[in-house]
């Protein structure tokens, strides 16, 4: 059996995986009409991968036409969900049958550490598939309490044409979070990955073909967000737009929704989540090993990322000089080395963009403790070393926007008051987190919170049972558990007359 643990092994590895770049539309690769391309580079040294199909409207337009005659034709749509059910499971045990292939796709992709792709974006993408597999032979409709002279029946049905755009830090896991709801609902999907991450979304749909979706159903089509993918939010023809990305974006995408036919528009969009620690709590090594875990785990390109750390002030000093211990732990190193645990920046912009916030937060006063510096790990690759500010104040830039990179900002309070007025003092509502030991406090700050997801004593805890969404400028609805169906369901009343 082959020793995943090596470095040589992945990199044996990295040098025979082939790539596939065309896009996907009614079970055939197909380039993209105008013909089309961009480079597939890898942020690990900056080399060429391949070159994919850069699809635009005319594409749009052929895929949203092929999944609207497949939708309509019932191949998929009107299957006894316990037929859906059988066929996405068999698509999540080929996910886990890939998984090696999957996450050097990822890695080599988006830079992200190999034995994070292998071990959490694999697992968590089939996981998501097979759950929403399993759950939707499970999903009663209901009957209205009406009086005994008529039925009203309440059903759910599939919205149609579902266009599911997509960001490139957690490439699979963003799209099966679409995909599994929408899939086992009965939908046909167009899915739209990031022109920074596109090849496992390829791959995906490849496998789904192989596990006995029909053709039609899944399609890809890669390329721009300014070209196919504002395509698709204008369309006329897409019943739901299901998206992950920044606020920008997302308030672009429900724009061209009312320009268009009023699509559904999900949005899951940005955060710059509070991680709140009161001096009561229960294990400060743990708490600040986390705080570092929070903001250095998946490079900070995190929608969760505990990016402003707020500690209570009689503790600062010894607390903070844990979480500057912390992160230690974390180095940038080769991401195709099993031991790495901080891998590249997605691409040379988005480095840049980091390391314009670390002077911004230099030149607004705040003080570097930790980091700050673009790393040399790999000749031309693109790294940054996780970076710690102190002595910030929640009105600072690198307080109040995204910089989705390793840059954590501390920010002190002196009361329980002061410490949720700092945290929800911020357009976004995505997480937030508090440690304390009085139940009391707890649960008054897990109400006050104006977040979507709260943690107490931990961070980022949640799985496919528990939805997943933002308040405010984070974004609508809900991904994950059954609350992801409604997504892509409408409700229908019908009402029947008895005598
Ligand atoms: P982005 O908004 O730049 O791009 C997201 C997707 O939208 C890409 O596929 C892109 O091509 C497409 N796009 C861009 N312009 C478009 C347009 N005019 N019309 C249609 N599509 C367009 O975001 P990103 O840089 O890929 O991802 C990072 C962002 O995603 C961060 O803000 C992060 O917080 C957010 N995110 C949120 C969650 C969540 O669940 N809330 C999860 C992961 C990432």
């Amino acid at each position: 059996m082959a020793n995943v643990q090596h470095f040589e092994y992945w990199q044996q590895l990295a040098d025979s995986v082939s790539f596939e770049g065309r896009a996907y539309i009614n079970g055939v690769l197909t380039e993209a009409r105008a013909g089309e391309t961009f480079d597939c580079r890898s942020p690990i040294d900056n080399r060429l991968l391949t070159s994919v199909a850069s699809c635009d409207s005319t594409d749009a337009d052929h895929a949203v036409a092929i999944a609207r005659q497949t939708f309509e034709s019932g191949v998929w749509s009107q299957l006894p969900p316990a037929q859906r059910k059988k066929t996405l499971q068999r698509f999540a045990d080929l996910i886990d049958e890939h998984a090696e292939e999957l996450a050097l796709l990822e890695t080599l992709d988006m830079g992200k550490p190999i034995s994070d792709a292998l071990n959490v974006d694999v697992p968590a993408t089939s996981r998501c598939i097979r759950w929403c597999a399993e759950a939707i032979d499970k999903l009663y409709d209901e009957i209205a309490p009406t009086g005994f002279d008529e039925l009203g029946m309440v059903t759910r049905e599939a919205v149609g044409v579902v266009a599911a755009i997509v960001p490139w830090n957690f490439p699979m896991i963003m799209a099966s979070w679409k995909l599994g709801p929408a899939l086992a609902m009965g939908n046909s999907v167009i899915l739209k990955p990031s022109e920074k991450s596109p090849l496992t979304a390829i791959r995906l749909a490849l496998l789904a073909h192989e596990a006995g979706l029909p053709a039609g159903v899944f399609n890809v089509l890669p390329g721009y967000g300014h070209t196919v993918g504002k395509a698709l939010a204008l369309h006329m023809d897409v019943d739901t737009l299901a998206f992950t990305g920044s606020t920008a974006i997302a308030k672009q995408l429900m724009v061209y929704a009312g320009e268009s036919n009023m699509k559904r528009v999900w949005t899951e969009a940005g955060g710059k989540s509070p991680n709140i620690v009161f001096a009561d709590a229960p294990d400060l090594d743990k708490a600040a090993q986390a705080a570092a875990d929070a903001i250095c785990f998946n490079m900070g390109e995190m929608c969760t990322a505990g990016s402003r750390l707020l500690v209570e002030e009689s503790i600062a000093e010894t607390f903070v000089a844990k979480v500057r211990e912390a992160f230690g732990r974390w180095r940038p190193g080769h991401p195709l080395d099993p031991q790495t645990n901080i891998g590249a920046i997605v691409d040379e912009p988005q480095l840049n963009r980091v390391l314009s916030y670390i002077e911004k937060g230099q030149a607004d006063g705040a003080s570097l403790t930790v980091g700050g510096n673009r790393s040399n790990t790999v000749s031309n690759g693109f790294y940054v070393e996780p970076t710690v500010f102190e002595n910030v104040t929640n009105d600072m830039t690198i307080a109040q926007e995204e910089v989705f990179g390793p840059v954590l900002t501390v920010i002190t309070f002196k009361d329980e008051d002061e410490a949720l007025h700092i945290a929800n003092d911020t357009v976004y509502g995505l997480a937030a987190a508090l440690w304390t030991s009085n139940l009391g406090r707890a649960h008054r700050l897990a109400r006050g919170l104006r977040a979507g997801s709260i943690w107490v004593n931990q961070y980022d805890g949640g799985d496919m049972t528990a939805p997943f969404g933002g308040y405010k400028q984070s974004g609508n609805g809900r991904d994950k558990s059954l609350h992801a169906f409604d997504k892509y369901s409408e409700i229908k009343a019908t009402w029947i007359k008895l005598n």
